[in-house]
């Protein structure tokens, strides 16, 4: 028997409604500061502890909640954002009057809030639903909401959140996309004692750059366009310049930072032929169209949307950043793109060639006029597995003939890049990566966040040769690099282990994270595709892939070499 229906008490309704609204730290993180740029805020200061868990404080100098209306702003679906008739007409950050409310059914909240003109500050607090007395309090002009002990109220929530460090992590994040939707608003970021970033109000190229690492975005390309009045503006990177992860993309639509998966997904589709698998586009993408051509309600947390014309959004987005990639660019320093249509797919030792690899690219890679430096194989080498080199084609591939007669084709950079990787992780096994102090200490400019974050991590980073310290906000000082990668880019390597290193919570995560910062690394310093090499050279790449375990994959697991055997040779001409 089912008991007779009754209302649920308010108290009841609001911890059903946390869960959707405040998921996490960074989701309360997020709406307090979205309520402080809301109330025109100049400045706002955000100071978290213990990943936004233990406590949250976002302070502004807005206009501040009057006195008599503080209880008001506590309650469910109260707000001044909104009224009855304009819902489709949303030019404010919130509207839905649940915010608050919530992270006060969830946690601890106090707001101390004061309105120019207001004789002095006053303060209430609301804790698991409950609420105190509107009180006095000190306090400036503007608002300071405080949150402790998240959802100490709501213990079932509290057992999915994660580790103080990626909960903090998160929380950033979201004051970073944040201060991008808001150049003009001066952001001080502040965790654990640390300032992750302290930046005034300034114009968005400067914005950018701080939050994206001044390296980075010098190399970013301005993007305006147009289309059924939808406005397309912001920066994108060149396909020379990615990331291992998506963490420099950023969305703001009509002012507000979004994770929506149709611009996600038509910034891949724009790079998708330039950008190698396993590598991420850098993009600061602004969209602004007419409020009736948007709805913002889709979720209570607002980060997603639905456009009326999403077709055209996407292909704006896609032809916009298609036409800035036609630009010449300067390619050096270029991953070798990855293009899916054309590996053979076979890994050694017994590939099994289908006729259809041979697709008419292939057949040029392998035409007569773009094959140099052929040379009489020399007979010791017959003796090797993979063989002696006969020539290098298109300055990316080792040709040779294998013991058995078999033709070997060898990916100069995928090889490289695998032999460099299991020496750094010999090393490592061993004790400590050997390290190389520079003459010269480099200083590497970083978005804020990386910046802190790599030197929170600075002891664990020794142990792989790399040795840093701090250098000012947002630049980190390198006195040593792994031996194995002398020559490469450190700026380079630090903007990728600081991707790697984002969410490396517990000790166990991070000695697996320092494994893959290993193949991350070894990219660095690999022969690249498009380097002519020596004869010895190419007989030096060979013998080292026969001595060095794992060496048929590169560490994305694509293949390090082709092996074309006598009977693949003769299903391709069609003899069998
Ligand atoms: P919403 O933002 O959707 O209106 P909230 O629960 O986040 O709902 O906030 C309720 C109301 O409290 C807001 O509409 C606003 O009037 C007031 N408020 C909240 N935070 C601030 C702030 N930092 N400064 C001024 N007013 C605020
Ligand atoms: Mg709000």
């Amino acid at each position: 028997m089912l008991s007779p229906i009754r209302r649920l008490s308010p108290q009841t309704v609001n911890r059903i409604a946390a869960g959707e609204v405040i998921e996490r730290p960074a989701a309360a993180v997020k709406e307090l500061v979205e309520n402080a740029i809301d109330a025109g805020a100049s400045r706002i200061e955000v100071l978290l502890s213990g990943g936004g868990i233990a406590r949250i404080e976002v302070i502004d100098d807005g206009a501040g909640i009057a006195r008599a209306q503080l209880a008001l702003a506590i309650e469910r679906h109260a707000t001044s954002k909104l009224t009855d008739e304009a819902l489709v007409d949303i030019a404010t950050l919130g509207f839905r009057g649940e915010a608050l409310p919530s992270i006060g059914a969830a946690a601890r909240l106090t707001l101390i809030s004061r309105p120019a003109g207001q004789d002095g500050a006053y303060r209430i607090t609301v804790a698991g639903g409950e609420v105190t007395e509107t009180v006095p309090a000190a306090g400036g002009q503007g608002t300071r909401a405080i949150v402790e002990d998240l959802f100490y109220a709501t213990p079932a929530r509290r057992k999915f959140l994660r580790s103080p460090r990626a909960e903090g992590d998160a929380a950033e994040r979201a004051v970073w996309r944040l201060a991008l939707a808001a150049p003009e608003i001066a952001f001080r970021l502040v965790a654990d004692e640390r300032v992750v970033f302290d930046l005034p109000a300034q114009a968005e190229p400067a914005r950018v750059a701080a939050l994206f690492g001044r390296d980075t975005a010098a190399a970013m390309l301005k993007l305006e366009a147009e289309r059924d009045g939808v406005m397309l503006e912001g920066y994108a990177a060149p396909a020379s310049t990615t990331r291992a992860t998506p963490v420099l993309q950023s969305f703001v639509v009509n002012r507000r930072p979004v994770a929506d998966p149709l611009l996600r997904m038509a910034l891949r589709l724009a790079y998708r032929d330039v950008v190698p698998a396993g590598r991420h586009p850098v993009a600061a993408l602004r969209l602004t169209l007419p409020p009736e051509a948007l709805d913002v309600n889709v979720h209570p947390a607002k980060t997603e949307l639905r456009f009326a014309d999403a077709n055209g959004v996407r292909s704006l987005v896609i032809g916009a950043i298609g036409r800035l990639l036609e630009r010449p660019i300067s390619l050096d320093g270029a991953p070798p793109a990855f293009r899916p249509g054309l590996n053979l797919r076979s890994p050694a030792p017994a590939p099994s060639v289908a006729a259809r690899g041979f697709a008419e690219a292939e057949l040029a890679l392998l035409s007569p006029p773009s094959a140099r430096g052929l040379m009489p194989a020399a007979p010791a080498a017959l003796n090797y597995p993979l063989g002696a080199p006969v020539a290098q084609i298109l300055d990316t591939y080792v040709l040779a003939v294998a013991a058995d007669g078999a033709l070997v084709i060898v990916d100069q950079h995928a090889a490289h890049e695998r032999l460099t990787e299991e020496r750094l992780r010999g090393e490592f096994l061993a004790g400590r990566v050997a390290a190389q102090p520079l003459l010269l200490p480099v200083v590497v400019d970083l978005p804020m966040t990386d910046a802190s974050r790599l030197l929170a991590q600075a002891s664990a980073l020794a142990r792989l040769g790399l040795e840093i310290e701090a250098f000012g906000p947002g630049a980190v000082l390198v006195r040593a690099v792994p031996a194995a990668l002398k020559d490469a880019d450190a700026a380079a390597m630090l903007r990728d282990l600081a991707d790697e290193f984002r969410d490396a919570d517990t000790p166990l995560a991070l000695e697996s994270r320092l494994d893959a910062a290993l193949a991350r690394l070894a990219c660095h310093r690999s022969i690249r595709a498009g380097r002519r090499l020596a004869p010895e050279e190419m007989a030096a790449l060979l013998r080292g892939m026969e001595a060095t375990p794992r060496a048929a994959t590169c560490s994305h697991g694509r293949p390090t070499f082709l092996k074309l055997t006598k009977a693949d040779l003769e299903t391709l001409f069609g003899r069998t």
